[in-house]
């Protein structure tokens, strides 16, 4: 077989939308650093502590009683039952309906077949988690990033300015993958009035709420009670191969969600959803305690070298590129010293900055601290 033959064959019926996705990026510093040995990790965006031993013994025994068949599409009764106790809490007052996702990307995933249409506009901020680039493409919509550089904080006019006729939803996402920064109450006050004002759906991606570092976690819900929360378990309870995840929101949109659900990831799985009711009574504060500490030596470390927004929460630090330096040049250098890190393009329209994922032991933060100061 000739070569065009055969690579014609491979390809030929592949849908037009994979080449809308790129993940070339992340998976470039992948392939280089599998060739190094015991790398100084601060690439990967996952804590560094075990399952919790409850949530263990809660999966364990679930197993073990053999429920491992489809739950209902929306999840266990129990888990949702718990969940929207803490969610009144949260937002007294407020009809919020929830159901049982698998992973927070799940809850992401049918949040935009639930929402848009093609053509549809969706406001991110950038930088941005990943997906929200390539989702919104994948149904035909149009992702529009509103830059919030230098400081990560929330400019109205830029997001006034982007707002078209086929904007329909805007991504808020705090305390935020990749900066660490969240907007503060004010500034989620004000989009979240916004949203409401132009009658855009917003969707607030909720993952680090427990990981706040100087005040308590606020989400825009609490002043716009048509927000969409996406929250999941794989950050705060060392979940991330587990898939639980929960959304919120008004009912109308939770039952659409939980229709596509029904054709799409069926359920979370079974043992999982047990194990997340144990989650919901297993405080994580002490983790974070150590997280916070972790912050603070990164930060205080890093600014000496690098110009570097001071995070507030989640687990990462988003520093400038030394001048002249892209950032593909700037990880093959930290990878030739054995750092792996992420070059802020994957994250961004623009190549200024690269992520630290300081959720790792202190040994190692030691010695990333001291590759980065020599290539700094
Ligand atoms: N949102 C953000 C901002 C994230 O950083 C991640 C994970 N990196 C996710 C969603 C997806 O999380 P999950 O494992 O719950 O799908």
């Amino acid at each position: 077989m000739s070569q065009t033959t055969e690579s014609r064959s491979e390809t030929r019926w592949l849908a037009r939308r994979n080449s809308l996705v790129d993940s070339s990026g992340i998976r470039n510093v992948f392939e280089l650093a599998r060739q190094l040995k015991d790398p100084i990790n601060l690439s990967i965006g996952q804590v560094d502590y075990p399952l919790p031993q409850p949530v263990k013994e809660a999966l364990i025994q679930s197993i073990e009683r053999n429920e491992t068949d489809y739950t209902q599409t929306q999840g266990l009764a129990a888990l949702r039952q718990r969940l929207l106790e803490d969610i009144r809490g949260k937002f007294p007052g407020q009809q919020r309906s929830v159901f049982v996702s698998s992973g927070t990307s799940g809850g992401l995933v049918l949040a935009m077949m639930a929402l848009l249409d093609p053509g549809d506009e969706v406001i991110i901020f950038d930088p941005f988690f990943v997906m929200y680039r390539w989702l919104p493409q994948l149904f035909g919509a149009v992702p529009v990033p509103v830059s919030i550089y230098p400081d990560f904080r929330l400019n109205i006019e830029r997001v006034l300015q982007a707002i078209t006729a086929r904007t329909r939803m805007i991504i808020c996402n705090c305390p935020a993958n990749p900066t660490g920064v969240s907007f503060d109450a004010t500034e989620l006050e004000t989009l979240a009035l916004l949203a409401a004002d132009k009658d855009l759906c917003l969707v607030s991606d909720e993952i680090y709420s427990q990981f706040v570092y100087d005040r308590p976690h606020r989400s825009p819900a609490s002043w716009n009670p048509e927000t969409l929360v996406v929250d999941g378990f794989s950050k705060s309870h060392a979940m991330t191969g587990l898939r639980l995840g929960f959304v919120h929101g008004p009912a109308a949109i939770v039952e659409a969600m939980v229709r596509l659900q029904q054709f799409t990831f069926v359920c979370a799985p079974h043992p999982v959803q047990v194990a997340g009711i144990t989650a919901l009574d297993t405080p994580i504060d002490h983790y974070v305690a150590e997280y916070r500490k972790k912050r603070d030596y990164m930060f205080s470390e890093l600014s000496k070298y690098y110009e570097v927004v001071r995070p507030d929460g989640s687990f990462y630090l988003f520093p400038r590129l030394p001048a002249g330096t892209s950032g593909d040049e700037f990880v093959k250098r930290a990878i030739g010293n054995n750092l792996l890190l992420i070059p802020g393009n994957v994250f961004s329209m623009q190549d200024t900055h690269f992520r630290i994922a300081y959720a790792v032991s202190d040994s190692k933060l030691e010695q990333g601290i001291e590759v980065l100061k020599r290539i700094a």
